[in-house]
Order: structure tokens, then sequence, then C-alpha cells
């Protein structure tokens, strides 16, 4: 497909999306200038990233620190990137110079190791999402709130981030679990959200539901949206 074919998609999937955000708000009774969207461009090229950025995407998302660095280089537009995937402790002298945030933050081990790569290789503090995991599972990533696993308690998590020098603690960011009902997942995960502010005010991120629940995530609160699917298309590889 030429590059303008594909402007004129990506254009049309932006629309749409946008107005399913829009009608969302509406029926929550909320701003629509109060939820970011995220487009998440994870196996799609920088040259799709260069056109949602003339789209006027403010924000992406990308979960494997390889593709997500070299499509930063690969950009010239300015734009904040979101890394939202698992990410391994080694790779954070990476993910720091060129995330704006890091959403999947999961474990006070890993917190340490973003803390010390960003003091050291960045100017600016980096923004921290703690991923939760709203049903426990601890196959999948993210912290738990029942005080199971130390390393991973979500409150010590947050208390990791908002003392290190060089992290910011921006909020929370969750997947609706398998096989739950979206609504009582992002139900849940405003409930520990509004639990975190009640600590650390400045935690006012909620970073929740995907292109199949996000009027779900906006009715429960969400202030960025992760999209991908809606916008670029299906994915071939599964991940
Ligand atoms: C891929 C991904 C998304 C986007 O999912 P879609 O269903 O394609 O919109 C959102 N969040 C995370 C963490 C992802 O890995």
């Amino acid at each position: 497909m030429d590059r303008e074919a594909r402007r004129d998609e990506l254009a049309a999937s932006l629309d749409e999306v946008r107005r399913r955000i829009e009608r969302a708000c509406t029926a929550a009774g909320r701003d629509p200038g109060s939820v970011t969207l995220v487009a998440v461009t994870k196996t799609y090229p920088a040259s799709d990233v260069e056109l949602l950025a003339g789209l006027g995407v403010t924000d992406v998302g990308e979960n494997k620190d390889q593709e997500a660095a070299a499509k930063a280089a690969a950009v010239a537009a300015p734009l904040r990137w979101h890394f939202v995937g698992q990410l391994q402790r080694n790779k954070a002298k990476s993910v720091v110079t060129y995330a704006d945030v890091v959403e999947s933050v999961d474990s006070t081990r890993l917190a340490g190791a973003l803390a010390t790569a960003a003091a050291r290789l960045r100017e600016r503090p980096l923004d921290v999402l703690v991923q939760v995991s709203i049903d426990g599972d601890p196959a999948r990533g993210g912290a738990v709130a029942d005080g199971s696993d130390p390393d991973r308690d979500l409150w010590r998590v947050a208390a990791a981030v908002e003392e290190a020098e060089g992290l910011r603690l921006g909020g929370v960011m969750a997947v609706a679990p398998r096989g739950w009902e979206p609504a009582r997942a992002f139900e849940d995960l405003a409930g520990l959200a509004a639990r975190l502010r009640a600590d650390h005010p400045g935690a006012t991120d909620i970073s929740a539901g995907m292109s199949g629940d996000l009027e779900q995530a906006v009715r429960h609160g969400a202030t960025h949206v992760r999209i991908g699917t809606s916008l670029l298309g299906m994915r071939n590889t599964l991940r």
C-alpha cells in the first residue's frame, strides 16, 4: 500500500477510535480531554508512527525494547513514548534512553534498576506507572495488592518509585484478565488507584482499556487508553 492510502486508512480508524472515546466520555459524564489515546504501534513500522503523528497522535506505545528503541530512533516527530510490555531488568539502561513513560513496572527490583539507569542516563525523571495484576495471577505480570509477594507488592513498588530520584510515580496500568468481565476488572482497578492516590496524590493516571474494552475502561476512570488493533489493524504475530 502506498503512503497516501495508508494515511487515509489510519485517518479513518483514528477518527473512529476518537469517536468511541468521545461517546464513552459523554456516557460517563466525563470531559473527552481527560482521556489520552496511546497508539500501540508494536509490529507496525516507523512509517506508521510518523503518519499517526502527522494525524495528531501525541502518545505511542511499544512492548519490546529492541523494536521500540529502533523505532524511536527512526521517528523524528516529537512524541511521548510509552513502554507497555514486560521488561527485564537488564533492559532498563536501554529503555530509559527513549521512553518517556514506563507503564509496566511491577516489582521493587525493576523499579530499582530503572531508578539507577534513569539517574545516570536521563536529565528529566522517568514517568512510571505500576502495572497491577487484577486477578493476582503471578504468571502474567503485574504487582499484587494482597501482600502475597513482597517484591511485587503494589504498595511497596509504588513507594520504591516515589522514593527514587530519577522516577516519578504517575499512577497505575492494567490489562483486564482473560475470562473477566472488563467492567468488573476496571472497577477493581479504580478502587486500587483511589487507595494509591490517598498515599501518593500525584499518582493520578489510570492506563486501562484496549481495542476491545476501551468503553468500560473510560466508564471506570481511565485517563489513558492503549489502542493497537482498532487503529492499525490486526497484528500478524501473536504477541
Ligand atoms: C498490544 C497491547 C495493547 C493494545 O491491544 P489492542 O487489543 O491491539 O488494542 C494494549 N496494552 C498492552 C499492554 C499491549 O501489549
